[in-house]
């Protein structure tokens, strides 16, 4: 494992056979309704024993943002194929070539670049045109322009493969996927299927945020592919966003755990002049009289957010945090708390991605369902 600490506290335990369950239902849903799809592991910084439970359950590509987490999965002996589903850097093409089987697209100064790099590796890449439908992150805008390039990577660049079309939504522009959304990048497949005479392998309609729509049997037939990672790994948005009843999966894959070094009885309000917490924001404190904390071995550093990380005990919250510790109201709480105790957390999609990339976070790998 390539993340130790001398510590074993802050720990990240990771259920692979939760997991692995998650990943299968997940896709078996999708696959009733001709969806295949591609598994993204940068949620968890392509943890290689997490990203096996994905070639285990068959899916068609493992994929990731960052082309190292590929690189790693690859010579852990992940079956491929994979995708690299953030626009490629310039220089990144030689190893986009050499390690990844598949990516999304959006410039032709780029996809030339790939397309040299594939001749003088002698070696074919998939190309999948991102469409922008409003979101405005990548992709096309001017359909004319998809539709040009598209015909030149056909007819006139051998190192390349078109595969198909996708989108991306719900990320920086917060648009919800609809039908109508996902009309609109069928269209745009069938007009490219019409110009070069041939049906697209791939029409990628996004990303977790586009599975209510296999759920709620809305998806047009035509889009046949998806790119998932949270829905898979945490499922907490589609329940907590969409309302859906996401019953049928493990919510607590990941466990975070944190020891406590200091348990007190404090006021709530700060004593002296307020000026300025330790990351220059200035917070309000509610006077809610003297009540008893924990103090926990674990901070920002490792989480970004304390408010993306959820204590399993009833009646504990997290007031605050600095850089290296975190502060727990346990007034509350029925459970006998003494310094030495680990507390357990579950996460949100946020702190699984800082908690996975620190080098102060052990990380555990568990099996079993009753884990
Ligand atoms: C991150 C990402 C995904 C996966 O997002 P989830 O919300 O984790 O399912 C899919 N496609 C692209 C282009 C992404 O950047």
């Amino acid at each position: 494992m390539k993340y130790l600490s001398v510590n074993t506290y802050p720990m990240l335990s990771i259920n692979t056979s939760k997991l692995l369950h998650n990943a299968e239902k997940v896709l078996q849903d999708c696959k009733k309704q001709g969806i295949e799809l591609a598994a993204v592991i940068k949620g968890f910084n392509g943890i290689e024993e997490a990203a096996l439970q994905f070639s285990k359950a068959g899916y068609a590509q493992i994929a990731s943002s960052r082309i190292d987490q590929i690189i790693d999965a690859r010579n852990f002996g992940i079956k491929g194929p994979f995708m690299l589903i953030r626009i490629p850097m310039l220089s990144e093409i030689k190893n986009l070539v050499e390690y990844v089987d598949i990516s999304l697209n959006s410039e032709i100064s780029i996809i030339e670049a790939i397309n040299d790099e594939c001749i003088a590796q002698k070696k074919l890449h998939g190309i999948v045109l991102m469409v922008d439908l409003g979101d405005l992150r990548e992709g096309f805008w001017d359909k004319s322009e998809l539709i040009r390039v598209a015909q030149k990577i056909e007819n006139n660049m051998l190192g390349l493969k078109l595969m198909g079309v996708g989108t991306n939504l719900g990320c920086y522009g917060s648009i919800k996927p609809t039908e109508e959304k996902m009309n609109e990048l069928c269209q745009v497949a069938e007009e490219i299927e019409r110009i070069i005479g041939r049906r697209l392998e791939i029409i990628s309609g996004g990303a977790t945020s586009s599975y209510p729509l296999v759920l709620n049997r809305t998806m047009p037939k035509k889009i046949n592919h998806l790119r998932i990672g949270e829905g898979i790994i945490l499922a907490y948005d589609l329940q907590d966003l969409w309302g859906l009843d996401m019953a049928g999966l493990y919510q607590d894959v990941f466990t975070f755990k944190a020891e406590v070094v200091e348990i007190k009885e404090k006021p709530t309000h700060p004593v002296g002049e307020i000026f300025i917490d330790g990351f220059g924001h200035k917070p309000a404190y509610e006077d809610r009289g003297i009540r008893k904390r924990a103090i926990l071995a674990t901070g920002k550093l490792d989480y970004a957010i304390h408010d993306k990380i959820f204590p399993k005990n009833i009646g504990m919250e997290v007031i605050g945090s600095s850089s290296d510790h975190t502060i727990v109201d346990i007034q509350d709480c029925k459970d006998n708390l003494t310094v030495g105790d680990i507390l357990e957390f579950n996460i949100s999609y946020p702190s699984l991605m800082y908690l996975t990339n620190s080098r102060y976070v052990n990380i555990e790998i568990v099996e079993g369902h009753y884990e």
